[in-house]
């Protein structure tokens, strides 16, 4: 229970951030360059470098975003 900040890592450069407008990306920049691996085909080998645990963690900030909005 000491973790009382939500926090993920950014799928792009694997910084740990909190959350924020970008979400799950740390900056619109990350956000942007994630853009580019969906239309040139290299998003697949970049989320294979997530641990599944991670992955389910983003899966899960993302729901709870959804929910509060
Ligand atoms: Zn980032």
């Amino acid at each position: 229970m000491a973790e009382v900040l939500k926090t993920h890592k950014c799928p792009i450069c694997h910084k740990v951030v909190l959350e924020n407008k970008y979400r799950p990306f740390c900056s619109k920049r990350c956000a942007d360059i994630d853009l580019g691996h969906w239309f040139d085909g290299s998003y697949a080998v970049a989320a294979q470098e997530l641990d599944e645990s991670d992955y389910e963690e983003l899966q899960n900030a993302a729901t709870v975003k959804e929910e509060d909005e």
